[in-house]
């Protein structure tokens, strides 16, 4: 018997003209994550992408995980396939469907005939693969309204399939359709989640970060992979620069009133990423920044620093309470990760008194101090750059 997956599209289907595009992306990004998994051949009819293994051996279920973090997905399943026969129908059905009606009590049949010629109506097929189906499994009924498990056997161009329910996708659009953007990483809850929902847009992701030695430890910095890699399983490869940051705080720390540190230290951050970004092409920043959460997110102090910025600055958990940011996190498997202790150089120069409300005129005379770009340029030259994956 032959099985292969089934993939339904999400928001695809709404793209219009694009949507042939689309889906190539999606079919790219498919294939590039089960690469090491076995050959397959993958091809699309009618909002449904078909992946058939060519290898014997292939392992479904990890090829099911993988298939749950894949951005553009709404729905997939694994089906087998049958000859357009009704009678190959009903007993493939009953030998592939045995396993997986095992823990139920209730099931309902599904028929959908897209292939108009197909001698039986939906409603028939339906009765013939249930009444086979209670020959088969005396323990079942079938319950039309609120089965525990429900077939689908979907009558196509080329052969009929027949599957057992199906699970829900990541959804989104696949990466790559929406551009690329640099988000700006901590070793924190927020700004991975901001990542993981951007490129849930389909937007491919860069990453800096900020670290200052020996302020900062290297497990600060193995944290921050250990999350961007979190973050790559559902956004692919990611390109990380890590940038030294200890010369710019202890500039801030030596030349600038204490209540404006955060808020200095804050505009250095995006100069710099911006630089990175505008590098890589990227056409947005990315953090992971909320409303009143501290006071470097205030109105006022976003304006600050968003001051020192031309790219849009996207902040996609702006107008979200922590317990929404902490429930994606858990959801992504980053939680864990991000509560480990490490310090952040945020935390290290945190001032008692931060300026909630800061004007931009006096956080700009307190920088003057400073030699601005001298110290943008040597960051930069100090960059390394890791590849997660
Ligand atoms: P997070 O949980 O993401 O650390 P936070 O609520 O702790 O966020 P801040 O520490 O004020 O907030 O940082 C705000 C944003 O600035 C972060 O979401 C992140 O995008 C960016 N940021 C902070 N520290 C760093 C750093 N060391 N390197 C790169 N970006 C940083
Ligand atoms: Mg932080």
């Amino acid at each position: 018997m032959k099985e292969i997956l089934l993939i339904k599209n999400g928001e695809l289907a709404l793209k219009g003209l694009n949507r042939a595009s689309f889906e190539d992306v999606l079919i790219k990004n498919i294939r590039r994550r089960l690469s090491s998994l076995g050959e397959v051949e993958i091809s699309k009819a009618q909002s449904t992408i078909y992946i058939e293994p060519r290898d014997e051996g292939f392992d479904f279920e990890e090829a099911l995980c993988r298939m749950s973090k894949i951005f553009g997905i709404a729905a997939f399943s694994r089906a087998a396939v049958a000859k357009k026969d009704i009678d190959e129908i009903l007993r493939t059905s009953i030998e592939y469907l045995g396993d997986q009606l095992g823990g139920a009590k209730t099931f309902k049949v599904e028929a959908k005939r897209s292939d108009k010629s197909f001698a039986l109506k939906s409603p028939e097929i339906c009765k013939e693969v249930g009444a086979a189906i209670l020959r088969a499994y005396p323990h079942l009924r079938v319950d039309v309204y609120n089965p525990d498990k429900l077939v689908v056997v979907e009558i196509r161009d080329y052969a009929a399939y027949i599957r057992c329910g199906q699970l829900k996708g990541a959804g989104g659009m696949p990466v790559g359709t929406g551009g690329r953007a640099t988000v700006l990483i901590s070793g924190g809850i927020d700004s991975p989640v901001a990542a993981w929902m951007m490129s849930k847009r389909g937007i491919r992701l860069d990453a800096v970060h900020f670290a200052s030695p020996p302020y900062t430890s290297m497990r600060a910095e193995l944290k921050v992979k250990k999350l961007l890699s979190k973050v790559a399983e559902y956004s692919t490869t990611i390109n990380l620069a890590i940038v030294p940051f200890t010369e710019i705080q202890d500039e801030i720390a030596k030349k600038c009133k204490e209540e404006y540190f955060t808020l200095i230290m804050r505009r250095f951050m995006m100069r710099i990423a911006q630089r990175m970004a505008l590098r890589n092409k990227s056409g947005a920043l990315i953090t992971g920044e909320s409303v009143g959460q501290v006071a470097s997110q205030t109105l006022p102090a976003l304006a600050v620093t968003d001051s020192v910025c031309n790219l849009p600055v996207l902040r996609p958990v702006i107008g979200m309470d922590k317990e929404e940011i902490i429930k994606i996190s858990r959801a992504i498997d980053a939680f864990d990760i991000s509560i480990e202790p490490y310090e952040d150089c945020c935390t290290v120069f945190t001032p008692k008194h931060p300026k909630t409300r800061p004007e931009l005129e006096k956080c700009v005379v307190e920088e003057s101090t400073l030699d601005i770009e001298g110290l943008v340029e040597r960051a930069i030259a100090g960059v390394r750059y890791e590849q997660i994956d």
